[in-house]
Parts: C-alpha cells; sequence; structure tokens
C-alpha cells in the first residue's frame, strides 16, 4: 500500500487497516508489548470498555468476519434464517484469527447472541465467555444495583484470567480516558452534521470503528489528528440530501455499501453503526458514586443512548429518533438493518409509524455483512434522494 501524504488520508489508512485486521496483528503487537495483559473481546452493541482499560486489558471490539471470510464451518453451527455475523464470527474463532483474545464479552442484545455466547463456551472453555446482562430497570435502587453488581463480577472475572487487582485510582483513570474519547467524538459527529463534505459519514465510520482495536487515549489522539486534518482539507461540497442511517448497530454494513449510499446523493449526517462508542451519551459522572464501576452502571442508566438493544421501559418508541431528524436538520431517514435482525426489524415498523406522523420521509433496506452488489441500493438511494429534493420537506 502506497502511504499517502495528505495528513487527512494517511490518518484514514491507518484506521482502515485496523478495521481490516482480521487476523488481530495489532492486538498480538499490543500484548506483545505488554506481557501479560489481557485482551478482552466484545461483540456489539456496548460493553464497559473502560472497565476493560481499569483493569489494565485492552478491550477490542468485535464485529464479524465482514466481507473478508469465507464462511463454511460457520454455517454448519447455526439456523439458516438467522443474521450472519454469529456465522462468521466461529469461522473466524475456529480458525484461529481471534486466538489473541482471552475472553470474550456477549452483551445481552438478542437470542443469537446469547447463542453465540453458549457456543463460544462450549468451543473455548479455557477462554472467558462473560454475558453481561443488562438493565432492564433503570431505578438506581434496582436496576443500577443489579448492574453494578453485573459489572463487579466482571471485575472479578478479569482478576481470576490474572488482571491487576482492582485499583480504584486506575479505574478512574480508565474513565477519564474514555471521557475524553468521548470528547472527541462529539466533535467528530458535530463535525458531520455542519459540515458533511469535511467529514463523510464512511470516513467519520472507519476512524471510529479502528478505536475498538486501541486505548481510549489513543484513540482520541487519533481522532484529535483526524479532526485538524479534516479542517484544513480541500473538499467539495454538494448537493445531497441529509440523512439519518438507522438499524446497523450491530452487524456492520460493508464500507463500500456506505460509500454507495453517499454515492447515490446523501449525506449520511447521523448513524448508529458503532452506536457501542456512543452509547453512553456525554461522559460518566465520575461523582456519581464513590466506587468508579458504580459511576459506569449509572452513566448507562441515566445516559443510554435509544436503541433497538436497549430497553427503554415506558419511553416512547421513535421519539429520540424524530428528535434526532428535527435536532440535525436531517431531510429523511434510511432504515439499513441487517437481514434477520431481530432486534432492528421489530423497533422498525414503530419508528416508520412515528416519522410518518411526523412527515419524515425514509426508506428501508437490508444488507448483510457480506453483501457486495451495491447496484440495487444504489437506485434505491438515488430515487430517494432525488423525491426528497423534489418533493420532501421533513
Ligand atoms: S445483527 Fe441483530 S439479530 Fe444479529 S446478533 Fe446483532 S442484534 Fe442480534
Amino acid at each position: 500500500m502506497i502511504e499517502s501524504h495528505d495528513p487527512f488520508n494517511a490518518i484514514l489508512q491507518k484506521a482502515r487497516a485496523l478495521v481490516d485486521d482480521r487476523k488481530l496483528e495489532a492486538v498480538k503487537a499490543w500484548k506483545a508489548a505488554h506481557p501479560g495483559a489481557l485482551a478482552i473481546g466484545h461483540m456489539p452493541v456496548w460493553s464497559p470498555r473502560a472497565l476493560v482499560e481499569g483493569m489494565g486489558a485492552l478491550p477490542v471490539s468485535y464485529f464479524g468476519g465482514g466481507d473478508q471470510v469465507d464462511v463454511i464451518k460457520g454455517d454448519a453451527y447455526f439456523q439458516s434464517y438467522i443474521c450472519h455475523i454469529p456465522r462468521s464470527t466461529i469461522e473466524q474463532a475456529l480458525a484461529g484469527d481471534l486466538d489473541a483474545l482471552d475472553g470474550m464479552m456477549f452483551p445481552a442484545i438478542c437470542d443469537v447472541i446469547r447463542n453465540l455466547g453458549g457456543m463460544w463456551k462450549m468451543l473455548f472453555p479455557e477462554k472467558l465467555s462473560f454475558y453481561l446482562d443488562l438493565p432492564q430497570n433503570f431505578d438506581p435502587a434496582i436496576g443500577g444495583k443489579f448492574f453494578a453488581l453485573e459489572l463487579k463480577r466482571l471485575v472479578r472475572e478479569l482478576e481470576k484470567r490474572g488482571a491487576p487487582k482492582f485499583d480504584r485510582d486506575r479505574m478512574r483513570a480508565a474513565i477519564a480516558d474514555e471521557n475524553e474519547r468521548r470528547a472527541a467524538l462529539v466533535e467528530l459527529d458535530e463535525l458531520r452534521r455542519k459540515e458533511p463534505h469535511r467529514m463523510r459519514a464512511s470516513e467519520a465510520y472507519i476512524a471510529v470503528r479502528a478505536g475498538g482495536m486501541m486505548t481510549a487515549k489513543e484513540h482520541t489522539a487519533m481522532l484529535r489528528a483526524l479532526l485538524d486534518a479534516a479542517k484544513s482539507r480541500p473538499a467539495r461540497k454538494f448537493d445531497n440530501v441529509r440523512v439519518v442511517l438507522v438499524g446497523s448497530f450491530c452487524e456492520q454494513p460493508p464500507v463500500d455499501l456506505v460509500v454507495t449510499l453517499e454515492r447515490s446523493g446523501c449525506d449520511i449526517i447521523d448513524d448508529d453503526l458503532q452506536l457501542g462508542m456512543r452509547m453512553i451519551e456525554g461522559p460518566i459522572d465520575l461523582d456519581a458514586a464513590e466506587d468508579p464501576v458504580d459511576c459506569i452502571a449509572l452513566a448507562y442508566l441515566r445516559k443510554g443512548a435509544a436503541s433497538a438493544s436497549r430497553y427503554i421501559a415506558d419511553l416512547v418508541k421513535g421519539r429520540p429518533l424524530v428528535e434526532k431528524v428535527r435536532q440535525s436538520g436531517a431531510e429523511g431517514v434510511v432504515f439499513a438493518a441487517a437481514s434477520f435482525c431481530d432486534p432492528a426489524l421489530l423497533d422498525q415498523p414503530m419508528l416508520e409509524a412515528a416519522l410518518t406522523k411526523e412527515g419524515i420521509p425514509f426508506t428501508t433496506m437490508k444488507f448483510a455483512e457480506n453483501t457486495g452488489q451495491f447496484q440495487v441500493i444504489r437506485e434505491q438511494a438515488g430515487a430517494f434522494s432525488d423525491s426528497v429534493k423534489l418533493w420532501g420537506a421533513a
């Protein structure tokens, strides 16, 4: 690969290499530089990365094999009518691609992830398999207490596997690092909304996803450098339609699909790709409790983003999406869910109803992580953006 001399593209090239690092070479390098330290993978959507870092380990976000892995064995483990991500996960795990991981976390977002966690446990009994139960009650004294206990169970599991003993100051420092990253992400998202031609959705996606392979501190430095480079980069404005992309919070579409949407006339000014990095909306309040682990639990309770993968108690489905569209000045919504993704597809009719009520145009499509044909998507998104330009007014 020829290294780009343009600062923006040079950073993105490095980020893309991490996104495409199927055999986790970067994780192996980190472990070689930190002898004895653990690397803990986590499936989408959200896992407590700050907690893992606070235990001296590297959290590694994993999103399946994407379009780079031929699934042969993985298909034998799952029925045909579920999404693709568990198949490529098993395929890669059996091939040894994920050997650098000392364990994997499976957040409770759907039955597929639950089953995958069980399979991981059977296939790799020597590795940590941590099923992370998420709260479905938002009273700090009930759901908050439960979730804090769940996070402390994770602390104990990491200690058992060789992580250094829990240390409050180290945990606080890791949370502070995570908050710095969060602040950089807010700036990046603001730039996308204000000047989408300076930071395309596909570029922001790569930059954010790459952070799943590094510490929060390293990622923040990378994001800050990218933001600086973006502000002075020569970039051409397009007469595109401003859209919000919804439904891709777990299995990720190929990057080329995001680029296809952009080329068909859409400025994707907000999306839920990489929702995990933004799940806690704002900093984790370190004054919320004496124990920093309790602070993480409370932040998830109080600042968790609305998503199909998160229980929302008696809040109204679709309202946060309508608010997002209004606040960001979007003109429409593109629903892009992974095929057979229960959480996304069960939520979608309620979200569509909320948009319809508000007169906000939308279009819907489905993908798999290994989708290779984009012509139909290009035509559909092109027709949508043209129709919004001609007739739509959100
Ligand atoms: S893509 Fe959807 S159904 Fe599949 S594992 Fe993710 S959340 Fe579950």
